[in-house]
């Protein structure tokens, strides 16, 4: 059988690579084992200075597959209305090609899948979520700093509203968004806009989840022209009567409105498209985290770590309510008009920013379907792409090992 792909120099061979034995015999269990397994890992061993990088991307395919075994018994209807797995469930697992494709990105030098479905799910999907945030706030960084080169000033508006323990995500997400669209519909608030002198904003839906259940909240960067200062007390009433109009609590003057410093604005955009977590297993263990809960609650991804290391099923379900009620939603919204005063091109979907590619992109390898059966059963795909990331000779050795274990065994020709 042979199976091309690509050598350090780009160009095309193909080697044979023939099954080993029959399946499942002896060398093949003795490969397979725990210990040969180890080489990986050995391999895959990240250098000091990058740890947290590397665990990062680890982690995202690590949560990825309990993102698939959590929601596998979903469905989400089709365009033609036929019901079908969410497909998050088959992000960067389930091949759209012939071959597997491992890609260099010439603009960080990091290694990426080709050839596979990509979800696009920004709520769900830990490795769709990174990539796009990582889009998007490059986007956000250009467009604040192009605002206040032509002199303008960007506040941020926090909302929010009281929740509590045992409430369903989808009916206040629902409401919550509701109340945003009616609050800016509203002579009151197009009065106090224009006081200001709002160009336009962006906004960003985000959830947390704690002992008062579900904490749904935005944070809209407003683009004002001049250096007029827009304060939590001026916004409070308008906010609490869109509350009120459609049957949320009302908000309370502590925390309802939120308008954050300049030094906050800084540096909410500073840590955009970096993942956020408060979860840590010392936490849990010093602070009892989720019992005694307070303000301070976990992102969904944090539902995900906290159902891995405590394989409590109430943190599965926590993430299926909330990956039911988010889906198809937007994440960021950026108000008609702002893009072209900012002179930013036009917005990628989220479709487009998870699947962007540079042409200047280096192919290293085609994967065959066999051998990429069992990189993703036993959980390789990030450990791999960490071996590409390490230099081509690590590659070349995690691939050799995989392919042994996968019950292929290459021979020169
Ligand atoms: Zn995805």
């Amino acid at each position: 059988m042979h199976l091309p792909y690509q050598t350090d120099r780009g160009e095309s061979r193909g080697p044979e690579l023939l099954p080993a034995r029959s399946a499942g015999g002896e060398d093949r269990a003795v490969l397979a084992s725990p210990a040969f397994l180890g080489n990986i890992r050995k391999i895959t061993t990240p250098p000091p200075t990058d740890k947290t990088a590397i665990h990062r991307r680890l982690e995202r395919f690590a949560l990825l597959a309990i993102v698939r075994k959590i929601l596998s018994g979903l469905s989400s209807k089709s365009r033609k209305g036929t019901h079908q797995a969410r497909i998050v469930t088959k992000c960067l697992r389930v091949r759209r090609k012939k071959f597997v494709e491992v890609w260099k990105s010439t603009k960080n030098g990091l290694h990426y899948y080709g050839g596979l479905v990509i979800c696009a799910d920004v709520w769900s999907c830990p490795c769709c979520a990174a990539k796009v945030s990582e889009h998007r706030a490059e986007e956000i960084r250009q467009a604040v700093e192009s605002w206040e080169a032509q002199g303008g000033t960007v506040a941020m508006q926090t909302l929010t509203f009281p929740h509590y323990e045992n409430q369903r995500c989808a009916p206040l997400l629902d409401k919550f968004g509701k109340a945003r669209i009616l609050m800016k519909k509203r002579p009151s608030y197009k009065t106090l806009m224009n006081q200001i002198g709002l160009a336009g904003d962006i906004n960003r839906t985000e959830v947390t989840h704690g002992a008062n259940g579900w904490h749904i909240h935005c944070h809209t960067l407003l683009f004002i022209k001049g250096n007029i200062r827009l304060t939590a007390g001026a916004l409070l009433p308008l906010w609490a009567s869109a509350c009120e109009s459609v049957g949320l609590p009302s908000p309370s003057r502590a925390h309802g409105v939120k308008i954050s410093t300049p030094k906050e604005v800084a540096e909410y955009i500073a840590k955009q498209g970096k993942e956020t977590s408060n979860w840590t297993i010392e936490k849990e263990m010093t602070k009892g985290h989720i019992k005694r809960g307070g303000m301070e609650g976990m992102t969904p991804f944090d539902l995900l770590r906290v159902y891995r290391d405590k394989k409590e099923e109430r943190f599965a379900d926590l993430f299926r309510e909330y990956s039911q009620a988010f889906r198809g939603k937007r994440q960021l919204v950026w108000s008609r008009g702002l893009r072209d005063l900012l002179d930013l091109a036009p917005e990628l979907t989220d479709e487009e920013a998870a699947t962007s590619t540079d042409e200047l992109d280096e192919l290293l390898q085609m994967i065959p379907a066999k051998l990429w059966e069992y990189i993703r059963k036993h959980n390789f795909r990030g450990k791999l792409l960490e071996a590409a990331n390490l230099g081509k000779e690590t590659f070349r050795q995690a691939l050799d090992v995989l392919q042994a274990c996968a019950g292929y065994v290459c021979t020169p020709f």
